[in-house]
């Protein structure tokens, strides 16, 4: 048995290469023969996967929590590297899921973003725990229509576009009720 191979699974080269060469699934993080991995070259770095269905599992989730921050970003309308808001959303994943938050953003955006740019905060923390109180409160209750499903979800992004605030009428009522929250 051969155990001296490193976390990225490149072989020191004075070992004989020969199919007992196993590697790390960087998804699963079984130990698996690298003629038979998927691999894939990032840079001068290869990463091993046990097959080309994980690596593609492991993309996609990538892309729909990526699509998530975008559209928070879009909502403060820069892009935010607090750790708190993390920490929140994180949370708040567990429960419903990147896919039923990103929808919710999608669809109250011009409200969020109005509540973040018209209300004063006393600073960024503030900011934050007042949009993920805002999401802890509404998302229980928000079901996902059927044809959100179907909507392929956009990956791309080319700007930030900033929507004009329009809608206001429920703003006084929804931020009574975050207020009562905090
Ligand atoms: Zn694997």
């Amino acid at each position: 048995m051969i155990n001296n191979i490193s976390e990225d699974g490149i072989i020191p080269s004075s070992l004989p290469k020969g199919d007992f060469m196993k590697v790390k699934c960087q998804s699963c993080s079984k130990m698996i023969d690298r003629n038979t991995a998927y691999k894939v070259t990032m840079g001068k770095v290869n990463k091993y996967y046990c097959n080309e269905n994980e690596y593609a599992d492991i993309q996609s989730a990538k892309k729909i929590k990526d699509n998530t921050y975008e559209k928070i970003f879009e909502c403060f309308n820069r892009k935010i590297t607090n750790s708190v808001l993390f920490k929140e959303i994180n949370e708040l994943e567990q429960v419903y899921g990147y896919i039923k938050i990103t929808d919710y953003i999608e669809e109250n955006m011009d409200y969020l973003s109005s509540v973040l740019i018209n209300k004063s905060f006393s600073s960024e923390y503030a900011q934050i725990r007042y949009f993920t109180a805002i999401l802890k409160n509404s998302l229980a209750d928000y079901s996902v229509e059927t044809k959100k499903h179907e909507k392929p979800v956009i990956l791309d992004i080319p700007e930030v576009k900033y929507k004009a605030v329009k809608k206001k009428r429920s703003l006084d009522e929804i931020e009574q009720e975050v207020g009562e929250m905090l």
